[in-house]
Formats: structure tokens, C-alpha cells, sequence
């Protein structure tokens, strides 16, 4: 019976059993990680700077992360937040304490979180009298997730086609366009939601004068604001919380990929009234906040709160900039410019980014790709200096070896 179950799982053509959507490569398995490093079936080692686009933020097998998990495992899993969970409510207060918002709701990833966001945009406006105001407005080349309402905030046709019938009542505004959005805001406008960097259309941080423009406009019109940090926040970009290095506030956010280091959880953070407004039966979900899940949620916290940690993200930052726009420099051929904030590295490049990804891969570094043809750097928080300049060094013999 054991070694019928064995086989049956070690079947070599399971992949045909997974939906098409994903094209991984064919020959590279990863069996474990530690730190900054995959190791492969075949015996490869890799240095990994994409993190499950930014979500192993404190590496692989990170020792504090793996014991929170297992030390929860051994209580207890699951059970439903029809009974209190000390640790969603602890992880819920932290997040409270560190950020502009009075409360939170958990959920399993970024597209979920987003989701709450966006129907608690609309009830607060219904709670308060105002049930016209339901339009959201989503910037070009913004990404919020792939559900239905997700697809359809972002906008992006691509994303959209065959699956969003209509436009759920979201309208689209030209990112960095302030006079187009102040034409799109009128008296059916609930929200407006963006990502303080956008992610994968193109690391772009958005400007100050930017944001500070739509904030105001917001206050004005009675409009709520919607940052969607799921890849900018968790101190990837050296702040816990990307828009604190604009010094203003959303009404609400999301988060998620960084939140649980590789454990899957979202949050959506409100303000009191925004959040007030969820009340019994509005929302839900069954899995989230669930006790493991926020077990390692706290321990993620722990680490991302300790001293230090978040000054050496933006150290490893700038030094990993500045090397880069060095590199630029030198190879400028291949490369256009170096973007980001933070741990958070869009290289643009003058060549195809899938091909230099790919070349990078078969030198042992992972990165990842983007919008606006760059390749995306995202390493570990935590990732070591020798790391960075390993990093480096393998992109300069990579863009020597194009050259040739
Ligand atoms: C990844 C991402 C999402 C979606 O998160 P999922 O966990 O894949 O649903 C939403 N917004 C941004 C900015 C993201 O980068």
C-alpha cells in the first residue's frame, strides 16, 4: 500500500496534470533552500534574488521562521474564526501600532487582501449615506491580482480579456496624470487605488508631488485611498510600509507576499471608519488569519522589528544601486537604467529582460522580470553583503559574456 502511494507520487509526467498557465522550465527542480540559496535536484546551487517574487523576505529555512511553524503545527493548525485567535489579534495590533490604520482583516494572499480592501471601500461608503460612490479608479500599468475585481481595478487589457465582462465599476487613469485623474474623480468616486511603487509593471516609484496631489484631492472630494503594498511593503523598500517614505497615509491597504516570509497570508489595514463599516456578515474567509499562518506572521514582525534590520535594507540598497548603475555604465549596450527603492531593483535593459534573465539563471543567479522590459531584483531582506557583491559579479561575467 506504502509503495503504491510512493510511485503513484513520484509520477514523471504529473506536470501535464497542472492547468498551462504556468511556463516553468523544464529541467530545474529546487529541493531546499538556505539564506539566500536554492539548492536543485541536479545539484545546483543558485543565489536567490527573486524570493518567490518577494516573499521568502528573510531567506529560506530562516531558523526563528521555521520554529514559529513548527511550534504552532505541534498545537494547532486551524479553527476558523468562528472562536478568537490570540495570534490574529496580536499580529492585527502590531500592525496597528506601526501604521496609520486602527484595524485589519486576514486573508490568504495579495488578490484576497485587495479584495477586502475594495469592497470595504464600498461599504464604507454605503454605511455612510452615500451608496452612488462606487467607482474605483486604478492607474495603467498597475497590477492588484488575478481575480475578477483585481484584473479589473489594474486595468490591464491583457489581464482582463475573455474574463472581465464589462468594467465592474472601475475607471482607469494614466499613471502620473494628475489633470486626467481630477477630470475621472466626480460624485460616484468610492476610492482610488495604487501601489507606492508599482511592481510589475515596471519598479516605479510614484513621485511626491504625485502623491501628495492625490491625497489632497481624496480629502477634497471625499474619496478614499487605497495603497496596495502587497510587494512594496514589509520593509522591502527599507520602510516597513513603502508610503512612509512619502510621510502621507492611505485609508487602506493591503499586504501580503513579505507578511508570512513563504507562509501564505494577505491583510487589508483601515483606517476606524473604513474598517468600522465591516461589520458582521460583510466579509470573510475561512482560512484567514488562521493560527499558523499568523504564528509565522508574528515571527515575520519579530524580525522585521528588530533594530537594524530595516537601516541595512536600505544600506544593501544603495549599495546594490549604486553597483548596479556601475555595471550600467559599463555595459550600457545592454543596460538602460537602474530603478527602486530599497531592496526593491528594476534594471531596465536594452536587450530582451527574459533573455538576460535567462542568461543570469544559467550563471546560478535568479532574478526576476517586469514590466517595461527589466529585470527585477528582489533578494532576501536579510541578504548577506558577499551576497550582493556575488550578485554582481555574476551579472558583469553574464553581460561580458553577451558581449562576446
Ligand atoms: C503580487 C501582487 C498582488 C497579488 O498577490 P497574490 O498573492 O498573487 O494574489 C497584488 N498586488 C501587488 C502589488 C502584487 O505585487
Amino acid at each position: 500500500m506504502k509503495d503504491k502511494i510512493a510511485e503513484e507520487r513520484a509520477s514523471l509526467n504529473a506536470r501535464q496534470s497542472l492547468w498551462p498557465n504556468y511556463s516553468p522550465p523544464e529541467d530545474l527542480v529546487f529541493t531546499h533552500g538556505i539564506g539566500s540559496e536554492l539548492f536543485s535536484e541536479d545539484g545546483g546551487s543558485y543565489l536567490d534574488f527573486l524570493s518567490g517574487i518577494a516573499v521568502t523576505s528573510f531567506g529560506h529555512s530562516h531558523p526563528y521562521l521555521n520554529n514559529a511553524l513548527k511550534n504552532q503545527a505541534d498545537k494547532l493548525w486551524h479553527v476558523s474564526n468562528l472562536f478568537r485567535i490570540p495570534a490574529a489579534e496580536s499580529l492585527a495590533e502590531r500592525l496597528v501600532k506601526h501604521s496609520f490604520a486602527d484595524s485589519v482583516f486576514f486573508a490568504n494572499s495579495g488578490a484576497e487582501a485587495v479584495e477586502a480592501g475594495l469592497k470595504a471601500i464600498r461599504g464604507y461608503h454605503a454605511a455612510s449615506g452615500n451608496p452612488k460612490r462606487t467607482r474605483i479608479i486604478g492607474f495603467s500599468d498597475s497590477f492588484h491580482g488575478r481575480t475578477i475585481a483585481t484584473v479589473a481595478a489594474a486595468g490591464n487589457k491583457s489581464h482582463m480579456q475573455n474574463f472581465v465582462p464589462g468594467d465592474q465599476g472601475f475607471d482607469q487613469v494614466e499613471w502620473g496624470n494628475y489633470e486626467a485623474l481630477e477630470i475621472a474623480v466626480d460624485d460616484c468616486t468610492a476610492g482610488i487605488i495604487l501601489e507606492p511603487v508599482q511592481g510589475e509593471g515596471g519598479i516605479r516609484p510614484i513621485t511626491h508631488e504625485f502623491l501628495s496631489s492625490i491625497r489632497k484631492l481624496c480629502d477634497e472630494r471625499g474619496v478614499l485611498l487605497f495603497f496596495d503594498e502587497v510587494q512594496c511593503g514589509i520593509g522591502r523598500t527599507g520602510h516597513l510600509f513603502a508610503h512612509q517614505h512619502y510621510g502621507l497615509n492611505p485609508d487602506v491597504m493591503a499586504l501580503a507576499k513579505g507578511l508570512g516570509g513563504g507562509f501564505p497570508i494577505g491583510a487589508c489595514l483601515t483606517t476606524k471608519e473604513v474598517g468600522g463599516s465591516m461589520v458582521v456578515g460583510t466579509h470573510g474567509s475561512t482560512f484567514g488569519g488562521n493560527p499558523l499562518a499568523t504564528a509565522v506572521g508574528n515571527a515575520v514582525m519579530d524580525l522585521l522589528l528588530e533594530d537594524g534590520t530595516l537601516t541595512k535594507v536600505i544600506e544593501k540598497g544603495s549599495y546594490l544601486n549604486k553597483e548596479l548603475k556601475r555595471l550600467q555604465l559599463r555595459h550600457h549596450d545592454f543596460l538602460d537604467s537602474v530603478h527602486g527603492l530599497g531592496l526593491m531593483i528594476g534594471v531596465k535593459c536594452k536587450i530582451p529582460c527574459a533573455d538576460l534573465a535567462f542568461s543570469l539563471r544559467n550563471n546560478n543567479l535568479l532574478v526576476g522580470q517586469s514590466g517595461a522590459n527589466m529585470v527585477r531584483l528582489l533578494p532576501p531582506l536579510n541578504v548577506a553583503e558577499p551576497e550582493l557583491e556575488k550578485a554582481i559579479s555574476i551579472f558583469d561575467k553574464t553581460l561580458n559574456e553577451i558581449t562576446r
